[in-house]
């Protein structure tokens, strides 16, 4: 799965959600999250999000891997 990372808290650019192809990326009160389950990595929500926030859960950068287990709980508190 992809990951919305710190860049996105109080960014909220949302080009993202007009690339996603499923529609998995929902919006939170300070951020973007993407549904871990929905999202087929295709990878196109990447490139277009004007703070680099988005990263495959592997290659978040180490400051930022907490990311992967706040989207997954921002899902479970709906
Ligand atoms: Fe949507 Fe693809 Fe981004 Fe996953 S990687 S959130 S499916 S655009």
């Amino acid at each position: 799965t992809y990951v919305i990372a710190q860049p996105c808290v109080d960014v909220m650019d949302k080009a993202c959600i007009e690339e996603c192809p499923v529609d998995c990326i929902y919006e939170g009160e300070r951020a973007m999250y993407i549904h871990p389950d929905e999202c087929v990595d295709c990878g196109a929500c990447a490139p277009v999000c004007p703070v680099e926030a988005i990263y495959y859960e592997s290659e978040t950068p180490e400051e930022w891997e907490d990311y992967a287990r706040i989207n997954v709980e921002f899902f479970e508190e709906l």
